[in-house]
């Protein structure tokens, strides 16, 4: 099929820069980031993405028609699908797998459970087989999520932590991913990566994020929801730039070192590694709403709401010195810059609906 020719010339199997990259979830909002930025330096780049409904899809097929623009292709597939990874990886000689595809998102898993066993387990399973029998095996880069860190109390949160109970099935998806990466690298000798996002905005970003719907009420004159942990303080997360999370995606990337193949756990060179990439400092969600607003020059009514549940991971940061020293790892933008720039993107894509009016 045609697709064949596209992945092919897509990835030129022989990169001048030798490096090939198989991106999975290439048409979401990080992945179509990440895959822009390796085709620019030169990279092969393949993209697979199965275009899930959880968001809509018309959002992901724009980023895909960018990137194909730009020269990226990407396969319309599911990573659980055994056949069709192993048609790509006989089609190029992937130096590196950059896994992004999960089934995202909190609230979806109280009514869609298994989409996530499916989704962030049994494909990782699928992914890290097709790696383990290549020849030669691909360093693997992966999604983890700073929601393994449960709600600790102890703040900011670092890799060598003790990290408490997961508070939502996303979490505990994305903990086993950890323990069954670790274990490929034991047992298989994969170079294996894991990088635990924090919250990631930026333009073309989830549109199920409450940045993200925040505008969108802001822009309708609706009011907005914002929560509040149950001891009165207010929610606190760690955000981070689009670009910044690039950056160290692709620093990930070119330092992954060389998987060894089987045989790892005898001579342990094949390297895994955790690292938190965050921003490093708390903002809480009133504070982004008020830039947000200042942005826009409008104002919003807030509805504050105490959260309920047992899960207080209320007031959540990360220390990032451990990337900072092994990745080069250093966020450069700051909330008002970014959330200035996912702004104007907003307003761009989807229009402004107070202009709308005025011109109807
Ligand atoms: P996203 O939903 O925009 O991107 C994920 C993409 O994967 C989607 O385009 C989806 O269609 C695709 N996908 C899902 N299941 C697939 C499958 N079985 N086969 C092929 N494609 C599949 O989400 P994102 O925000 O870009 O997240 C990327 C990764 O980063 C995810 O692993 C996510 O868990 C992780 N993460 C994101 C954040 C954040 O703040 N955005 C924070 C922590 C971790």
């Amino acid at each position: 099929t045609s697709w064949h020719k596209n992945v092919r010339s897509s990835a030129h199997i022989r990169r001048p820069n030798g490096i090939s990259v198989l991106v999975t979830g290439a048409a979401g909002f990080i992945g179509s980031h990440v895959s822009l930025a390796l085709k620019n330096r030169g990279d092969g780049v393949v993209g697979v993405d199965n275009f899930d409904n959880y968001y809509g899809r018309s959002l992901k097929q724009t980023r895909r028609d960018l990137l194909g623009l730009n020269g990226v292709y990407i396969v319309d597939g599911d990573i659980n699908d055994r056949r069709l990874l192993s048609v790509l990886f006989n089609t190029v000689e992937f130096t590196h797998v950059m896994h992004l595809a999960a089934q995202v998102g909190v609230q979806y898993a109280v009514e869609n459970p298994y989409a996530y066993v499916r989704g962030n387990i049994a494909s990782l399973v699928t992914l890290l087989e097709q790696c383990k029998s290549a020849d030669p095996q691909p360093a693997v880069v992966w999604a983890s999520s700073g929601s393994v860190y449960g709600a600790q109390n102890k703040v900011p949160f670092s890799e060598t932590d003790r990290v408490d109970p997961p508070t939502t099935l996303y979490a505990s998806t994305k903990k086993t991913g950890e323990e069954i990466t670790h274990t490929y690298n034991r047992l298989h000798g994969l170079s294996i990566t894991g990088l635990r996002f924090f919250t990631v905005y930026g333009p073309w970003g989830r549109p199920d994020m409450a940045y993200f719907s925040f505008i969108k009420n802001i822009l309708q004159g609706k009011p907005i929801t914002v929560y509040r942990a149950k001891n009165q303080v207010d929610l606190a997360r760690d955000f981070i730039y689009i670009d910044d999370i690039v950056k160290g995606c692709v620093a990930s990337l070119d330092t992954s070192g060389k998987s060894t193949g089987s045989g790892g756990l005898k001579n342990g060179s094949a390297p895994y590694r955790i690292f938190n990439l965050g921003n490093g400092s708390p903002v809480t969600v009133p504070a982004l709403v008020t830039i947000l607003e200042e942005n826009l020059k409008m104002k919003v009514t807030k509805d504050v709401v105490d959260m309920c549940g047992d899960g207080d991971d209320s007031f959540a940061y990360v220390n990032i010195s451990l990337a900072e020293r092994e990745l080069g790892y250093k966020p450069t933008t700051d909330l008002q810059t970014g959330l200035g720039e996912f702004v104007k993107w907003y307003l761009w894509y989807y229009g402004n609906p107070l202009v709308q009016n005025r011109s109807v």
